[in-house]
Formats: structure tokens, C-alpha cells, sequence
């Protein structure tokens, strides 16, 4: 099978005055994450950063106002789309209970979908996405790129992101909360004073992965009980377009009710 050269890899929208969206469009629309850069008064933030095929830290510093100041990586959480390039920063921080897993991932780390578990391939139909080809990557990053060397090599946390903490940008002041139910370790970023949360995989505005490996209804019921507290007006998901708190209740009263049926 021979797939196009891409021409870019990554590709950036700026949101706001310091907030740009990258994603990857040539991974497959499973895999294809959200990887958020906030650009701060007294250092930058990368909030995860996809799956690793190519660098992200030099495409960042074409992006970034000022390349030199100190660049924080947070994981939301260790899925192979969000912490493939975690090893290109110096400071990483991830919540205790995935930081194992970012230092040694043990998960799915292979682009062919001959690698992917039956079960996984199954969750992802079930929950509602398109059935993947031989890879999850659609096109090569460059001429010669050979998929099979893709590895996902992860790295240990160089400090641990507990609820309550705080991801201090100068300017910028983001409330850690632990968000399990997709992942045991997962977290959004909350900024109270405009209401923005960066949710990551815990909410976004397409099929939610709820059954699996360290998933549970359980946790993602309470993680919506919080999330129904919280005076968002505006959610940046790990996947698919941002939305209001009013979409966000939409999504939350959907999956409640489609859990109290499955139940
Ligand atoms: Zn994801
Ligand atoms: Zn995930």
C-alpha cells in the first residue's frame, strides 16, 4: 500500500490571543487529537501532544511569539494520541495514576491496526467512529518515513499534577481537576476566570471511548456530576471542535441516559 507524502504534518489555528489548536490531519479521525499550546506571560504550555510520528517541539517554536521562554508538557492523560511526543520537553507532568504508564506505555504503540486488539477495533466502531485501514496514519510525513519504526516511547513525569493544583502561566491560571471515567488518571485544566476547560478526553463533541482498559462508567458518571458544577462557558475537548456549556449538557445528559440504558 502506498500512501501521499504529506506536505505539512501539523496543522495550527490560532483560537485566541494565546491560544492555538494543532492537530494532526493525516492520523486517522480516532487517533487525530487536540494538542493545545497556550502561550503565557512567564512561560508557555502544551497541553498533550499526539502521537509522536514526527517532532512537535520544533513545529511549535515557528508558532510561539517567543521560542526561548520555558515551555511546559502536560499530559491529560497517556493514550498513544496524546503523549507521543511527551519526551521533546523537559518539564512533564501528568496525574500520579498515569504516570507509570507515560514512562513505560504499555498500551497500543504501533501505527498498523494488525497491532490494535479485536476488542479495541470493536470499542472504537461501537462508540460511533469510521473503520480504520491498515494504518492509522493516511499519509507519510516525508518520502522514505517506513511506519514500521513508529514507536511510542513515552517518558517519566518530571512532577505529578494531583486535583486542586494549579498550572501557573503568569497570566494564565489553570485549576487541575481529575476527570477519570475515559482514563484512571485524566484531568482538565480549568481557568476560572474566563470559564475556558480544557477537558481533554473526559468531553468532547464526538463518540466518547467509555469501555475499555482503566475505563469506567462509574468514574465518568461522577467526573459529569463535577463537570455540571464547574461555571464553564467554553470547552476545548481533546478531539473535535470546542463548544458551549450548553452543548456540554447536551453531551453529558446523552451519555447519562445512554448509560442508564445499557445499564
Ligand atoms: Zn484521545
Ligand atoms: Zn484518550
Amino acid at each position: 500500500m502506498t500512501l501521499p507524502i504529506a506536505g505539512n504534518w501539523y496543522r495550527a489555528t490560532r483560537i485566541d490571543a494565546d491560544t492555538t489548536l494543532i492537530i494532526e490531519p493525516h492520523i486517522h479521525v480516532l487517533e487525530q487529537a487536540n494538542l493545545w499550546l497556550v502561550e503565557g506571560r512567564d512561560r508557555d504550555m502544551i497541553l498533550d501532544t499526539g502521537m509522536g510520528v514526527v517532532p512537535l517541539k520544533p513545529f511549535l517554536d515557528t508558532l510561539r511569539r517567543d521560542p526561548d521562554k520555558p515551555i511546559i508538557c502536560v499530559s491529560s492523560h497517556t493514550h498513544i494520541d496524546h503523549i507521543g511526543a511527551v519526551h521533546e520537553f523537559d518539564t512533564r507532568l501528568v496525574h500520579p495514576l498515569e504516570a507509570d504508564e507515560m514512562a513505560r506505555p504499555s498500551g497500543l504503540h504501533s501505527l498498523f491496526k494488525r497491532d490494535m486488539p479485536e476488542r479495541l477495533l470493536q470499542t472504537f466502531l461501537d462508540a460511533g467512529y469510521p473503520p480504520i485501514g491498515e494504518m492509522l496514519i493516511e499519509a507519510l510525513p516525508f518520502a522514505g518515513y517506513d511506519p514500521e519504526n513508529y514507536r511510542l516511547r513515552g517518558a517519566p513525569a518530571t512532577g505529578l499534577l494531583n486535583e486542586g493544583d494549579t498550572v501557573n502561566l503568569g497570566n494564565h491560571l489553570y485549576e487541575v481537576w481529575h476527570l477519570p471515567g475515559h482514563s484512571p488518571g485524566g484531568i482538565g485544566l480549568f481557568e476560572r476566570a474566563t470559564g475556558i476547560l480544557f477537558a481533554a478526553d473526559a468531553i468532547y463533541d464526538g463518540p466518547l471511548i467509555y469501555s475499555g482498559p482503566g475505563m469506567s462508567v462509574a468514574a465518568y458518571r461522577e467526573t459529569f456530576a463535577k463537570l455540571r458544577t464547574l461555571p464553564v462557558t467554553r470547552v476545548h475537548g481533546g478531539h473535535d471542535p470546542s463548544f458551549d456549556r450548553a452543548r456540554m449538557l447536551e453531551i453529558i445528559d446523552a451519555y447519562e441516559k445512554r448509560w442508564d440504558a445499557e445499564a
